[in-house]
């Protein structure tokens, strides 16, 4: 697994500015070795799954016994579970285990996290970039949970807009600090492919709360954004 390197900048204003250059949360699925986190327990699940996938081949007028669509149902199921993964894990508990007593008390931003997630009307990706910005009030949190966060949510089936919402509205809960900000910029290949909008068309939706809400803070947050 790759491992995250962050460039940490500090800027005149004091403020914390981390980019992940690249985030270990993804891996290709050219072969099947990002698929073998199934737990015994989810085998059922798989099974079931995986007969759903070959009525779907059968209805897209394909043969499912030929032989390079032989164990497609199966990939096709354990890939789904492995994109979906966010709803078996708990993005509470998992930032309240790295939180810090600190008192550090300016803009927290980590920029360009990767973000691949899946419309759910269509079931097709969406993908981009996620900007995660807070302001502590005496907590701080693990940088990379803040990415963790992103992918917990990203990895079920969304809409861009709540995604946004969740992301921001957990790091509240949780640390309770003067104010959070998330912007993320997307494609959505439900778009994209089926040429409803123009091919590079970038969806932006943001969140914020508390300091972000007021417009000083909110213009330094999308001024670090380069927006
Ligand atoms: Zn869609």
């Amino acid at each position: 697994m790759k491992s995250m390197s962050m460039k940490h900048e500090k800027t005149q204003s004091g403020t914390l500015v981390n980019e992940p250059a690249s985030y270990p949360g993804y891996s290709s699925c050219a072969d099947d070795d990002c698929l073998n986190d199934i737990g015994r327990d989810d085998q059922e699940t798989i099974s079931e799954m995986s007969g759903a996938v070959y009525n779907l081949l059968e209805g897209i007028g394909e043969n499912p016994e030929r032989e390079g669509l032989l164990k497609t149902p199966e990939r096709v199921a354990k890939s789904l579970r492995f994109l979906t993964k966010g709803y078996r894990e708990d993005p509470g508990d998992m930032l309240r285990k790295a939180v810090f007593t600190e008192s550090y008390d300016e803009m927290v931003l980590v920029k360009d996290i990767d973000m691949f997630s899946m419309c759910e009307h269509h079931m097709l990706p969406f993908f981009g970039k996620a900007h995660v910005a807070y302001i502590p009030d005496g907590k701080i949190v693990g940088l990379s949970k803040l990415a963790r966060v992103v992918d917990v949510f990203a990895r079920r089936l969304q809409v861009q807009e709540r995604l946004t919402q969740q992301i921001r509205d957990i790091i509240q809960d949780v640390l309770n600090p003067r104010g959070v900000g998330v912007v993320i910029e997307a494609q959505h290949m439900c778009m994209v492919m089926r040429g409803v909008e123009k091919q590079n068309s970038i969806t932006t939706t943001s969140a914020m709360s508390g300091d972000f809400l007021s417009q000083p803070t909110r213009n330094e947050f999308l001024r670090l954004l380069n927006r």
